[in-house]
């Protein structure tokens, strides 16, 4: 891979960031970090999902335009992200203009080739999920999301062949079996294509419905807001000219929670194929996080915001809990009790004691000054060494499958043995001894190559605090990437201890 081209889905404006939305941009601009580390060209799409009828209602009960309304929301999720130092390269929104005039011209194109038809259509309607149901997909009559009896509607529509793609898109996954993954996902949508697959109504007729993109060629309609949402992925392709298409599109790498799989997973790859264009390369789906005190909702106050968290606990520390707690792929739990033990055990205690300690010593028996590595290591150097890079081959191989909280954990095992190597070699104990003031050099040394490397391995997981890191090593990014040994010039000076992560005293304890 030497190209990537990630996204996260862009997010409906009818709420405001929160935990949810908050996960997926936190695991991409991983992602992002880590293909950038390596030399891959990356490209980081997000944005914000502007039309249909449930933001035209939202408008319409907070007294202002639909556009007025979106352009606040769309800034708000802005600048939170900004706020929250996320590295996106673009931010669409569906009503630029780039992207109204993109989908009507995919439309315009797939209408003239057949693949759109008008026709009347009947049935059972959640104004909720802007999407029919079959009596089937109902729980006691309801949807199964809004508990609300959908509406019954009878209207003329256009719609899109979809289901003439059913058999060509079993056949992909079974070919690409990670197309769609985990596993689990998968599975889904091959369970969602055992049924037989309907065709996709795609327009709402202006009647009931203004605020979306017109249709080409029928100015009595708009487009059905999924139709225009997913489209947003080439959108921005397209914006970029045709090389940029034809090298980075088949690089796409989607990231989205399991509530939108089926859009994700069934309507854009046959959309893909009736626009006679390429496939993305993985559609990369997530779980859910549930709260202790159950559904996060408005009402219940159970929000969690993502510049209340990070105003609280810094932005890393949050971006830690997230990313070592939840499977990717599985569902998580949330709770401040629990981000604060992960705050108070692995990042104040292990991460921020190791690092305290070294400085700490560095200073104190050396003034600071890197003192110069002998030929001769001993056996417990090259262990700690080894451990080290044994954590980095880990990390990239799971930060390659998803795998974020293992990669954590592998970076943290290297970060227990550099704590227990300092007990082992007892610096402290050696110094008051003259004759082995060498060794004490040699063993912070390769201590202060452990904090290095941490440095690199944080980096995009942790961004802020690498780069604390590397201040106090008083290094440039350079220097971050040679090889354990040659990180340090004998006499080169490192900075004073200072604490990274202050634990979190919590009420109970006091
Ligand atoms: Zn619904």
């Amino acid at each position: 891979m030497n190209r990537a081209y990630l996204t996260t889905p862009i997010f409906y404006v009818n709420a405001e960031p929160h935990l949810g939305h908050t996960y997926t941009m936190v695991v991409v601009d991983t992602v992002a970090r880590w293909c950038r580390s390596r030399g891959v060209e990356t490209f980081f799409l997000t944005g914000t999902d502007e039309h249909g009828d449930k933001i035209a209602e939202a408008a319409e009960a907070n007294g202002v335009t639909p556009q007025a309304y979106v352009d606040r929301i769309s800034g708000l999720f802005r600048s939170t992200w900004d706020a929250c130092g996320i590295t996106y390269d673009h931010f669409i929104r569906t009503t630029d203009e780039h992207h109204k005039r993109y989908v009507q011209d995919v439309l315009a194109r797939l209408h003239e080739r057949g693949e759109i038809y008008f026709g009347e259509y009947e049935g059972l309607y959640c104004v909720g999920c802007e999407r029919f149901y079959t009596e089937k997909e109902l729980v006691d009559g309801k949807c199964p999301d809004h508990r609300t009896t959908p509406e019954w509607i009878e209207e003329e529509n256009y719609f899109f062949r979809m289901g003439k793609y059913q058999e060509r898109l079993v056949a992909v996954l079974n070919e690409r079996p990670e197309l769609v993954r985990p596993e689990r996902y998968r599975n889904e949508v091959l369970a969602m294509l055992r049924e037989p697959l309907e065709d996709l109504c795609i327009s709402r007729p202006k009647a009931r419905l203004t605020w979306g993109i017109e249709l080409p060629f029928d100015k009595n309609f708009v487009t059905y807001v999924w139709f225009d949402a997913l489209l947003n992925y080439t959108s921005v392709a397209a914006l970029r000219g045709e090389e940029f298409f034809r090298d980075y599109w088949p690089c796409a790498e989607h990231f989205i929670a399991k509530d939108i799989l089926k859009p994700h997973g069934v309507y854009w790859p046959t959309m893909l194929m009736a626009a006679g264009l390429p496939l993305y390369d993985h559609l990369n789906v997530h779980g859910y996080w549930v709260m202790d005190s159950g559904k996060m909702s408005k009402s219940l106050g159970n929000v969690i915001r993502p510049l209340e968290m990070k105003a609280r606990f810094g932005m890393d520390a949050f971006r830690y809990f997230l990313l070592r707690e939840m499977a990717f792929g599985q569902d998580a739990k949330f709770s401040e009790e629990a981000l604060v033990t992960r705050i108070n055990a692995d990042l104040a205690n292990n991460l921020g004691n190791l690092v305290s300690r070294v400085l700490a010593m560095q200073q104190k028996y050396f003034a600071g000054a890197v003192q110069p590595l002998s030929s001769g290591w001993a056996a417990e150097d090259f262990e700690l060494r080894d451990k080290f890079i044994q954590a980095e081959n880990e990390l990239n191989s799971y930060v390659a499958e998803l795998q974020f909280h293992r990669a954590l954990e592998s970076v943290w095992s290297a970060l227990d043995h550099a704590n227990r190597y300092i007990v082992q070699t007892a610096p402290f104990t050696m110094i008051k001894d003259p004759e082995k003031q060498a060794r004490v050099g040699e063993v912070l040394h390769h201590l202060l190559e452990a904090v290095r490397t941490l440095s690199r391995l944080l980096a995009p997981f942790m961004p802020d605090t690498a780069r604390e890191l590397s201040a106090l090593l008083a290094l440039s990014d350079d220097a971050l990437r040679v090889p354990w040994g040659q990180g340090f010039v004998a006499g080169h000076k490192v900075n004073p201890a200072k604490v990274l992560f202050p634990r979190i005293e919590t009420d109970a304890k006091k």
